[in-house]
C-alpha cells in the first residue's frame, strides 16, 4: 500500500517534470522562432541603412529649379530661393532697374544629384533673370522747353542741372525747365550722359533761347546778347589814324583798367594770347562764321577750345599791345572779314 503510494508519488513527480520539459520546448521553440524572425527584419533594415548610406555618400537631394520645362540648375532650400527671387528680382534695389517681371514662376522637384555636383543659388538667378525675365531700366530725362533733351541715371542728377539752371535763369520766364522719368528695356542704346555733359547740353540750350529773348543785335542770324563793356567810344570803325596802317577793323571803348569784358554771344574760344600790335587777345567763333575779338586786355581768363557762354567773363580790360590808355578794342567778322560794329551795336 505504502509503496504503491510512493510509486504514484514518483510517477506524478516524474509526469510533472515532463510536462514542465515539454512546455519548456514549446516555449524556447517560439522563442527561437520569434529571434529568426525578428534576425531578418534586423538583416533587411541593415541593408536597407547601407543602400541609403551608400546613396548619400555619393548624392545629396537638392530641389531641380524648372522653368518652361527646362532645368535651369539645382537650389538647397526653396524657402532661401525663393527669397533670393523676391529680394532681387520682385523688389530689387539695383539702381536703374524699374523693376524686373518673371515671365513664368519656377516650379522646384526634389532630387538626388551627385555631390560633386555645384548648387549656386545666385547662378541659378542670373539664368532666371538673364533668359526668363524681363528688365525695366529707369533714367531720366531734363528738358528744356520739350526740344533740347539730356538723359542721366540718377533723380538726384535731373535735379541737380535743373535747380543750377533756375538759379541762373530765375528771371527768364520763357525757359521751361521738366524732368521726365522714363523707362527702356534696352539701356545701353539710351546713353545716358554724365552730369557735366547734361548740365552742359541744358546750359547751352538755355543760353541760346535767352540770347535770342535778349537779343540786342542779330547778326548772320546769332543772337548777340551781351554788350562786351560799357564806355565811351574813342574811336569808330573805318577811321585811319597816325597809329596804324590801315583804318581801323573795329571798335575802341575806353573804360578802367581792370574792367571785365564780355562775350556777346554763345561760342567757343579760338585764340586766347598774345597778338603784335592787339597786344592780349580772345578770339571767338559763334555760329554762321561769326566771330568776334577783344584786344588789348590786361588779363586773359579763358583758354583756347574753351566753349563760352553769352555774358561769360572772358577778360579785363587793358592797354597790351598798340595802345596808348586802358580801352577794349572790340571787332566782329564774318568769315574772316571785319563788320562795322555800330551797324548793329553801340
Ligand atoms: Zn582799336
Amino acid at each position: 500500500m505504502q509503496k504503491k503510494l510512493i510509486c504514484g508519488i514518483i510517477i506524478n513527480v516524474l509526469l510533472k517534470i515532463i510536462k514542465r520539459r515539454v512546455t519548456f520546448i514549446l516555449k524556447t521553440e517560439r522563442i527561437s522562432r520569434k529571434k529568426e524572425i525578428s534576425k531578418i527584419i534586423k538583416t533587411i533594415f541593415i541593408f536597407f541603412l547601407l543602400i541609403l548610406i551608400m546613396l548619400f555618400i555619393k548624392f545629396k537631394l537638392a530641389y531641380r529649379v524648372i522653368i518652361d520645362g527646362k532645368t535651369i540648375g539645382y537650389v538647397d532650400s526653396i524657402n532661401k530661393f525663393d527669397k533670393l527671387i523676391e529680394d532681387t528680382i520682385i523688389d530689387n534695389k539695383e539702381e536703374n532697374i524699374a523693376y524686373i517681371t518673371l515671365e513664368n514662376e519656377p516650379e522646384y522637384k526634389i532630387n538626388f544629384i551627385p555631390r560633386a555636383e555645384t548648387i549656386d543659388d545666385e547662378k541659378v538667378l542670373d539664368e532666371i533673370k538673364s533668359k526668363y525675365s524681363t528688365i525695366m531700366y529707369k533714367y531720366y530725362e531734363v528738358a528744356l522747353n520739350n526740344e533740347t533733351k539730356a538723359y542721366v541715371d540718377e533723380l538726384e542728377e535731373a535735379y541737380e542741372i535743373v535747380d543750377e539752371m533756375k538759379s541762373k535763369y530765375y528771371y527768364d520766364s520763357e525757359l521751361d525747365f521738366q524732368i521726365n522719368e522714363k523707362y527702356t528695356e534696352d539701356i545701353e542704346n539710351i546713353g545716358t550722359d554724365t552730369l557735366e555733359k547734361a548740365t552742359d547740353i541744358i546750359e547751352v540750350a538755355a543760353s541760346k533761347i535767352e540770347e535770342k529773348n535778349n537779343a540786342i543785335a542779330v547778326i548772320n542770324e546769332v543772337n548777340f546778347s551781351y554788350l562786351p563793356v560799357n564806355g565811351r567810344i574813342t574811336s569808330r570803325y573805318g577811321e585811319s589814324s597816325s597809329l596804324r596802317r590801315s583804318t581801323h577793323t573795329g571798335l575802341d571803348i575806353a573804360c578802367d583798367w581792370g574792367t571785365p569784358i564780355k562775350s556777346v554771344s554763345t561760342g567757343i574760344v579760338t585764340f586766347a594770347g598774345k597778338s603784335g600790335s592787339y597786344g592780349n587777345l580772345v578770339k571767338i567763333m559763334h555760329e554762321n562764321g561769326v566771330e568776334t575779338w577783344y584786344g588789348h586786355c590786361s588779363n586773359i581768363f579763358v583758354t583756347e577750345g574753351q566753349n563760352i557762354l553769352a555774358g561769360d567773363e572772358i577778360a579785363a580790360v587793358g592797354s597790351t599791345g598798340n595802345s596808348t590808355g586802358p580801352h577794349l578794342h572790340f571787332e566782329i567778322r564774318i568769315n574772316g572779314e571785319p563788320i562795322n560794329p555800330q551797324d548793329y551795336m553801340y
